[in-house]
């Protein structure tokens, strides 16, 4: 058995053509698990391979737009190509704002979607099945489990936004963290503890910094996202074998250079381990094998 951890976007807020929205696919032999659906998400799953109604699920790990923006269509084309399984997208997330999303996702739609059904001879409709949990800064919550994968919850800091949460994968082959969007912070380390491959936000906080002077919003934006080189330094002492960098501030399109300060920020603060600057795309597979892994679009470094 092999699982895959697939980086379906990297994207962050603002519209780069090369990332989807943030997103990534976690894939067993019988399991296709989502964790958040940006801009776009739809497609790249398609480019694996993975159509809607395929996905057992869709974890949600907070209520941010760029995370959000591409559930319509996955809820959508899911009941358009539902053929092959009508059962409506299951979405779990922690309480919160996500209820009201859900309740009215499809509100927008109805006079489409009435029209579909009548010329498709459907009965069934799209909407999502919505599954919420109180997600907790001090314990892990199971979340999903389905024979031998199962789903854990840990509450992150991303304030503003509260709940946000990051989700811990456990399969055959080993153990997968997302972190969904949070500082670096004691949670998700000892999220962490015993993790094969964690997937990781990251913010090169000095660098942005340099030009909040003449963009001071951007000081805001610093305190809620993970410092690169406190991220280096807390994967160093936790031990990560293989950490993927994600939800990329700057965009590596932001200049030539910037995957090799991305690299040079973890690497000075510490940490030794497999490092990839994941594109979409980027593709890891478990159980890790021993050689230097490399991917078709993303760098381990
Ligand atoms: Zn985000
Ligand atoms: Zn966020």
């Amino acid at each position: 058995m092999t699982t895959t951890v697939v980086i379906t976007g990297t994207g962050v807020p603002q519209v780069d053509p090369t990332c989807a929205g943030a997103g990534v696919l976690v894939r067993t032999e019988n399991h296709h698990l989502q964790f958040d659906a940006g801009r776009a998400t739809a497609m790249r799953l398609a480019e694996v391979g993975v159509r809607p109604p395929m996905l057992d699920a869709l974890f949600v790990t907070h209520h941010h737009s760029d995370h959000l923006l591409g559930v319509t269509d996955l809820v959508i084309s899911r009941w358009i190509e539902g053929r092959i399984n009508p059962a409506p997208l299951p979405i779990v997330a922690p309480s919160g704002p996500i209820e009201a999303f859900v309740e009215h996702l499809m509100q927008p739609w109805q006079a489409d979607l009435e029209l579909r059904a009548g010329h498709l001879e459907r009965n069934d409709r799209a909407n999502p099945v919505l599954s919420t949990f109180e997600a907790t800064h001090d314990n892990d919550t199971e979340v999903w489990s389905d024979g031998d994968v199962r789903v854990l919850a840990r509450r992150v800091h991303h304030e503003p936004v509260d709940p946000a949460v990051a989700y811990r994968v456990e399969t055959p082959d080993g153990v997968v963290v997302i972190s969904g969007d949070t500082i670096v912070c004691d949670e998700v380390a000892e999220f962490c503890a015993g993790a094969d491959v964690v997937v990781h936000e990251a913010f090169r906080k000095d660098l942005v910094l340099e030009f909040a002077a003449h963009l001071p919003h951007l000081r805001h934006v610093a305190e809620y996202h993970a410092d690169t080189k406190q991220l280096g330094a807390m994967a160093a002492e936790v031990g990560i074998p293989t950490l993927v960098l994600t939800h990329l501030i700057p965009a590596l399109s932001a200049s030539p250079d910037m995957e090799a300060g991305f690299v040079d920020d973890l690497r000075s603060a510490g940490y030794q381990g497999e490092l990839v600057i994941a594109r979409d795309l980027t593709t890891v597979e478990l159980p890790r094998r021993t050689s230097a892994t490399t991917t078709p679009q993303g760098a381990a470094t």
